[in-house]
């Protein structure tokens, strides 16, 4: 328990600084650039008034300069991280072996890797580059380690990765990028690396059926600024994720019926 709430604030302070790589990496400043200021007014962000989740609370939602109003995307990304590094302390921190410890980090720095592109995604309608290579670079570090000292299997990882990225490059090329874009399969990439092929299968799975759904309500609320412009990997990353977590339970229990 107090593992995961140590987690919860390290993912809280990691998705502080989640939103600033988002924010620069639109506007190609460098992630070390000087102190962050309003967007608006330019005030410099004094360190009390950037804590997460909590200084947008007390500020109530808006710059302690000129009183505009501050994203809501801010408090959420830093949620949102700070509950899935919980998640997956509680998932993958079986013991405080430096094993354990080490995997648990990987693993958040995935995470990590995959809130970026989602939230970029959603804000930007693309995949952001950059961080997604990043993220299969620091993939294959791991699994070399873990194919290394016998914990995972290298036909997994080669068949999960060719899978993932074949299967959206082929909807992109054949459908013209109007079903996916290209840089879907660079998310099926990375997918397929973490998970192998099997979690790979059970994280698509879930992404379509969320997809689906999603497109569904979509159509029938007529909301039309969506229609033309529904991002696929916040689907991809959301089946991802569910498959990481949940991946092995839910097999089990197809395999059962
Ligand atoms: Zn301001």
């Amino acid at each position: 328990m107090l593992e995961m709430i140590v987690f919860f604030i390290f993912g809280l302070i990691v998705g502080s600084f989640l939103n600033v790589v988002v924010l620069r990496t639109r506007s190609g400043q460098k992630i070390s650039q000087g102190r962050s200021k309003c967007p608006k007014c330019k005030k410099i962000i004094k360190w009390h008034e950037n804590i997460p989740v909590v200084s947008f609370v007390l500020l109530r939602g808006r710059c302690a300069g000129c009183k505009k109003k501050i994203s809501w995307q801010y408090p959420l990304v830093e949620f949102s991280t700070g509950l899935l590094f919980a998640g997956t302390a509680w998932r993958f921190l079986e013991n405080f072996s430096p094993e354990a410890i080490l995997s648990t980090l990987f693993i958040c720095a995935w995470v990590a890797i995959a809130v970026v592109i989602v939230v970029y995604d959603m804000r930007h309608m693309e995949i952001p580059m950059i961080p997604l290579w990043i993220g299969v670079g620091i993939t294959l570090v791991y699994q070399a380690i873990m194919i290394l000292t016998g914990r995972e299997n290298i036909l997994s990882v080669a068949i999960g990765g060719v899978v993932g990225f074949l299967l959206f490059w082929a909807m992109a090329y054949f459908s013209k990028e109007k079903w996916m874009g290209m840089g879907d399969a660079y998310v099926g990439l990375f997918m397929g690396v973490t998970l192998g092929w099997t979690m790979l299968l059970v994280g698509l799975w879930t992404a379509f059926i969320a997809g689906g759904i999603v497109a569904m309500i979509v159509l029938v609320t007529k909301m039309k600024s969506l229609k033309n412009h529904l991002p696929f990997a916040p689907f991809l990353l959301f089946g991802w994720i569910v498959a990481l977590f949940f991946g092995e339970k839910m097999l089990a229990i197809f395999l059962g019926l």
